[in-house]
């Protein structure tokens, strides 16, 4: 077990662009670290994607193992589990965190199998406790309770961390760091999944996680149409629509605009929720942007005690004011 030291994290790249997630989660594994006195470590895995270290090391990496190989051009669950897997019995990490992505979600219980070790998904929270072990909160039971879970016994520690809840790293082009290349021993025959094409869907994709800006509207609006003056005042502030599960169960929107425990979490510098109560369920997923802004007609509405501005009023009647207002502005 003392063999075990370092945190890693699982620096994942599509098409060579690193994933946001990845440089939330070494911006916490950056202060896990610095508690425990220990170095950080990134997996970088692909093919000509070496280029990437460089980044990883400003945003706060002091190793990166690159394992570049053809064989890995492309996610595949079989190829990445066996790299990643090999890498960590090599190097004995104390900790790996992988971000909840779809990518992640897949490939952190194959290794956790692999190297018969605990994982906890979808972590919200997380620290290092007085023994230097690694606690591991998330929701459960459908975030009415927080359960915080510790692996005492065996190493790695691993997580999957929820994609829009830590904080970015802050990207330092002074640090120094160290660049590893490993050699996974990966054939062609270890990866039965034959990946014939990639298909991107060209929808217009909301990207709520990344927005500056988010106008989201609640059951208060009324009905789908009532989604136009929400995307209206977001159209003038240039952000993005979100939206309240509520409008979503209705059909009033699709669910990728969905705010909340069971949608997006977002940290936006501006939040505008209009019409929408402040459930729990919502407030997990927004209550951390930067400033909060609520139209309401209900003065006792839960949203008002997360909110640093509050209207109360017939958002009908306080939108288009405020449209007219940020206009004369601009
Ligand atoms: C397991 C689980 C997971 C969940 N996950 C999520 C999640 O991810 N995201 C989420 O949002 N919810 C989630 N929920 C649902 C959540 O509990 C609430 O039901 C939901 O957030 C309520 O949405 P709402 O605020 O739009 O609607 P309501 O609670 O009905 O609120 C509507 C609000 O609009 C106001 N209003 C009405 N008319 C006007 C008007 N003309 N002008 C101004 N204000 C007006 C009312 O005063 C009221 O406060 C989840 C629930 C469960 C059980």
């Amino acid at each position: 077990m003392n063999d075990y030291k370092d945190i890693w994290i699982f620096a994942e790249q599509r098409n060579g662009k690193l994933m946001n997630v990845a440089i939330e989660i070494l911006g916490e594994a950056r202060k896990l670290a610095d508690k425990k006195g220990v170095n950080v470590g990134a997996v970088l895995i692909g093919h000509n994607v070496e280029n990437l270290s460089k980044d990883l090391i400003s945003f706060g990496a002091d190793i990166v193992y690159v394992v570049d190989n053809p064989l890995l051009s492309n996610y595949t669950t079989e190829g990445y589990a066996k790299a990643i897997s090999e890498l960590a019995n090599e190097y004995k990490p104390e900790v790996i965190l992988y971000g909840a992505t779809f990518i992640g979600r897949d490939l952190a219980p194959r290794i956790a199998s692999k190297l018969k070790t605990g994982l906890t998904a979808d972590c919200t929270g997380l620290d290092i406790d007085e023994n230097g072990l690694l606690l591991q909160t998330r929701p459960a039971f459908g975030g009415n309770l927080m359960a915080t879970i510790k692996c005492p016994d065996k190493r790695p520690q691993m997580s999957t961390v929820r994609p829009g809840v830590m904080k970015r790293a802050i990207r330092d082009d002074t640090r120094d760091g160290k660049v590893i290349k490993f050699d996974a021993d990966i054939n062609e025959s270890d990866i039965r999944t034959k990946i014939l094409s990639i298909v991107k869907e060209a929808k217009n994709v909301v990207n709520l996680e990344e927005a500056d800006i988010i106008v989201s509207g609640g059951r208060g609006i009324g009905g789908p149409d009532g989604f136009n003056i929400i995307k209206e005042l977001a159209d003038v502030l240039g952000g993005v629509v979100g939206a309240s599960r509520a409008t979503v169960d209705a059909g009033w929107i699709t669910s990728d605009h969905q705010v909340g425990q069971t949608g997006k979490t977002v940290r936006p510098k501006l939040y505008i929720a209009c019409g929408i109560s402040g459930a729990i369920q919502h407030l997990a997923g927004m209550s951390n942007s930067g400033t909060i802004v609520a139209i309401n007609k209900n003065p006792d509405a839960p949203i008002f005690k997360v909110a640093d501005y509050g209207i109360v009023g017939d958002l009908f009647k306080v939108i288009p004011v405020l449209i007219e207002e940020i206009k004369k502005l601009k």
